[in-house]
């Protein structure tokens, strides 16, 4: 057996696990013999996925269920064949299941043609839906499930105590999850979901990409700031409730005022 390389008690992120990139965060949460994952990623990882938890002992007919973020390509793609080497359920929010259990490869980013993007999407069951409020049990923990639209309309975050797994709504760098219009991104939703994931009393983010962090104030109020600037620019298309700047056109071809 190899050691479990905790980040924190009853937590173990397989790519830090491994000590190499494997893909998007995999979060393996157990309390005793009993765990779930928190997204499994590409297909072509799964079997070192499978190797890592059994390395780290834990007993492959044991896995509670495994839960999707949202139903995006790079988090969701080994699910079928993981779920069926393991036996277990998967868990997702009801729209994200519309989209694992169709194998849509528009709406999860698997096709993407104007970037010759072809992956496939392989069709899974969802056997249980969870919505804001619900709790997932694992053993005797508790994950509590929080709807965080924006990214995506299914997007979830999950609580454990003082830790929030934080799916792609931001990263360390005040990045956040892709805002898109194919994608069901919502640039209202995404603050309202951020401005949730400040005022609560969570202490840390765990997010699907990239490093854990402490969460902090001043700089997700710096990452609403830039998304409000974007609901009144063109930089999203159709993702933005106006452009202030045609009203100011309008105004100034009626006046007769041209750039000078
Ligand atoms: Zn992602």
């Amino acid at each position: 057996m190899l050691e479990r390389k905790y980040i924190f008690p009853n937590v173990i992120e397989l790519n830090v696990q491994a000590g190499h990139l494997i893909g998007c965060n995999v979060y393996l949460i157990h309390d005793g013999e009993d765990w779930t994952l928190i997204d499994v990623g590409y297909e072509e990882t799964v079997d070192e996925v499978v190797d890592l938890i059994r390395d780290i002992d834990f007993g492959l007919s044991k896995c509670a269920t495994l839960i999707a973020t949202h139903a995006d390509v790079d988090h969701c793609q080994g699910l079928a064949k993981l779920k069926q080497i393991l036996k277990t359920t998967v868990t997702s929010h009801q729209r994200a299941a519309e989209l694992l259990e169709s194998g849509d490869r528009l709406k999860t980013f698997a096709e993407i043609e104007a970037q010759g993007i072809h992956e496939e999407m392989p069709p899974v069951k969802v056997e249980r839906h969870v919505s804001d409020g619900d709790i997932i049990k694992v053993g005797k923990l508790d994950l509590e499930v929080w709807s965080t639209p924006g990214h995506a309309d299914s997007q979830l975050a999950f609580r454990l105590g003082n830790l929030l797994f934080s799916g792609d709504n931001i990263y360390r760098d005040g990045g956040v999850g892709a805002i898109d219009a194919h994608h069901g991104s919502d640039i209202p939703a995404f603050i309202e979901s951020l401005t949730r994931i400040r005022d609560s009393n969570v202490e840390w983010l765990l997010p699907s990409h990239g490093p854990y962090f402490r969460k902090d104030k001043a700089m997700i109020n710096q990452v609403i700031q830039r998304l409000e600037g974007y609901l009144h620019l063109s930089d999203f298309g159709t993702c933005a409730i106006d452009w202030p700047l045609m009203e100011q056109w309008e105004r100034e071809i009626a006046e007769g005022r041209l750039p000078s």
